[in-house]
């Protein structure tokens, strides 16, 4: 499976604060850096759009437990922890959507709030491969809603990782996804233009 004309390349909230050494780190968040940049590399030889998400938040955002949320203080919007991870090549044409840019609301998916919907049926794009971070919130979310959307959705596999606060999140997310109707496939399987499982 070569993606083709209506595809684009979704990569999920790959910001220093979500990888080791970050305050809401993924333990291996990490691996995923190099798989993402091979399909960067391969979506933009062929032309194809490029959206990379990004948690924005203010510093008083109601996510933060300091304002009764869930989790410690991140990717507040201009700060080191909020940059994109130094090691991904994300190319100049690619589209940022930033979300969860307001101090009251929260979204774990990047079509939440966000125009991204409206700028992947404006490029005439039908079907997604989303990669990033992390599989059991931000790239569960953002699958969800691109299927309730109605556009097709390919997981890369070995692109995503888990938080896993409780052990198996991950694969549940994964589960929960397949039921949805997502895809799977690995990065090398893409680049080989093999089939999508
Ligand atoms: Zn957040």
């Amino acid at each position: 499976m070569t993606p083709g004309q209506a595809d684009a390349l979704v990569v999920v909230d790959v910001q220093r604060d979500f990888l080791p050494g970050g305050s809401l780190a993924v333990a291996q968040g990490d691996r995923v850096i190099g798989p993402i940049n091979r399909l960067l590399e391969h979506f933009a030889a062929r032309g194809l759009p490029l959206f990379a998400s990004r948690d924005w938040h203010p510093p008083d955002h109601c996510s933060f437990r300091e304002r009764g949320g869930p989790w410690p203080v991140h990717c507040v919007a201009g700060s080191a922890g909020a940059a994109f991870s130094e090691g991904l090549r994300l190319p100049a044409q690619a589209c940022v959507v930033s979300k969860a840019t307001r101090p009251e609301s929260d979204s774990y998916s990047a079509f939440g709030g966000t125009d991204l919907g409206h700028r992947l049926r404006e490029a005439g794009v039908t079907r997604l491969f989303v990669t990033g971070l992390a599989t059991d919130y931000c790239v569960l979310h953002t699958v969800t809603d691109a299927l309730a959307a109605g556009f097709a959705v390919v997981v890369v596999r070995d692109a995503v990782a888990a938080v896993d606060a409780q052990p198996g999140d991950g694969d549940r997310a994964i589960e929960r996804m397949r039921g949805l109707g997502a895809h799977f496939a690995d990065t090398a399987e893409i680049l080989a233009g093999a089939a999508v499982q």
